[in-house]
């Protein structure tokens, strides 16, 4: 094993930092060399700044040209996105829905505030999402289907969608897990809060973008993601009616009319504002440029990182395309104690030189609470968090300083 001197150094080589007093954050917004301010005074000036306007419309309209998608909605934030898709797919409170323990709060909180219950089922060790494996054999262990619903023998309680998550961008194994969904008539609900521009490997030049595979994507523009619009989200998807009613319940399921204020559900308010719209279309225009630079960084920390021993960068070894929105290094050491100890001394000496590393989120299933709530084995998940750090990820590092 490597010094973890020797792990601060390659970080610092790869970003060229030459002094002990860096301000070097895991990923940060950029908005230099885009219309961001344009379209922004434009808002300003015609006084179209809350949620409807020519923006959000726009932002939308590019989105599902960017993803390919053949609807795209707009939400005040991703947890917002999840629980909305969520509803719309049918899940309701007192429900279980499994996810992967390896994410986020958000992805469990989304599911949460319907009520419902976090299932954690284990990852896969290639890309760190809900593994496919674990997730047929925890369905055939535990769920039993009746008159077209499916049910956990052990709870009672009711299963009603699965939310894989591409994690750091990386895509998950859709095309498994779909199968699976299909086999048991669950709705998936992607959470590609991390993936805009992360696409599945079809053949030849063929992909479809995460969250497409699905019923529902939702993609986050929080500041720390690759676009951020401030805070922001966007529903995706190919469904026509899912489409039309994720629109109705974010926009208080107000019948269409132009005076009267007539409501046929409880609905919500989570469109995005139009100034948050116009944000994030100014830095789609250079996402391309964005994610160009973010392979050019980890081949960079690759080069760094190759001459030492017992740490690896990780990389997506598919023939998908990975955003890497977050560009992480692995721990080979199989004591994990050891490893926890070198993590930590690693984590004290990059804070005190003012660069930000950070172990991966706290696995959810050992969180207060959801400490209770149904899961499989997750030996994978457990592994990994242990040997985990991002590294920082953000773009514009590699510009001229
Ligand atoms: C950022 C993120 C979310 C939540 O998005 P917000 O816009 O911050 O609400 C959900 N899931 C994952 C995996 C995320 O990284």
């Amino acid at each position: 094993m490597c010094e973890s001197e020797e792990i601060l150094n390659a970080i610092k080589a790869t970003l060229n930092l030459k002094s002990e007093n860096n301000n070097i954050g895991l990923h940060e917004p950029y908005f230099k060399n885009t219309n961001a301010l344009r379209y922004l005074e434009d808002c300003i000036d015609y006084g179209w700044v809350s949620s409807s306007g020519k923006w959000v419309s726009k932002f939308e309209d590019e989105i599902c040209k960017y993803t390919g998608s053949r609807y795209a909605v707009a939400v005040t934030n991703g947890t917002v996105g999840l629980r909305l898709g969520l509803h719309c797919v049918g899940v309701k409170a007192g429900d279980e829905v499994i996810t992967s323990p390896f994410t986020f709060v958000a992805t469990a909180n989304a599911i949460s505030h319907l009520g419902a219950y976090p299932h954690f089922v284990d990852i896969d060790q290639k890309n760190l999402s809900l593994s496919s494996e674990f997730l047929s054999k925890r369905l055939r262990k535990i769920a039993y289907v009746k008159k077209g619903k499916v049910f956990n023998s052990e709870t009672g309680r009711r299963i009603s969608a699965i939310v894989p998550v591409h994690v750091f961008g990386m895509p998950a194994d859709l095309f498994e897990i779909k199968k699976i969904s299909d086999e048991w008539g669950l709705p998936i609900v992607e959470d590609a809060a991390e993936a805009l521009g992360s696409r599945h490997f079809v053949d030849n030049k063929v992909f479809i973008h995460s969250g497409l595979i699905g019923d529902i994507g939702v993609i986050s523009f929080n500041g720390n993601k690759l676009i951020t619009t401030g805070g922001g989200g966007i529903l995706i998807t190919n469904n026509k009616e899912l489409a039309d009613k994720c629109k109705h319940f974010s926009t208080t399921a107000k019948k269409q009319h132009r005076w009267e204020f007539d409501h046929d559900e409880i609905g919500w308010n989570d469109r995005m504002p139009n100034i948050n719209a116009a944000l994030g279309l100014a830095q789609l225009e250079v996402i391309g440029e964005r994610i160009h630079k973010k392979n050019l960084l980890l081949k960079k920390y690759q080069k760094f990182f190759s001459k030492l021993n017992g740490v690896e960068v990780i990389v997506d070894k598919s023939k998908n395309i990975n955003n890497y929105w977050l560009i992480n290094i692995r721990f080979l050491n199989e004591d994990n104690k050891k490893t926890e100890i070198f993590k930590n001394e690693l984590l004290e000496k990059c804070y005190r030189q003012g660069i930000m590393i950070r172990p991966a989120w706290k696995l959810l299933h050992t969180l207060e609470i959801y400490k209770n709530h149904p899961k499989s084995i997750l030996k994978i998940a457990e592994n990994e968090f242990s040997r985990i750090l991002s590294l920082p990820s953000s773009p514009q590092l590699l510009n001229d300083k």
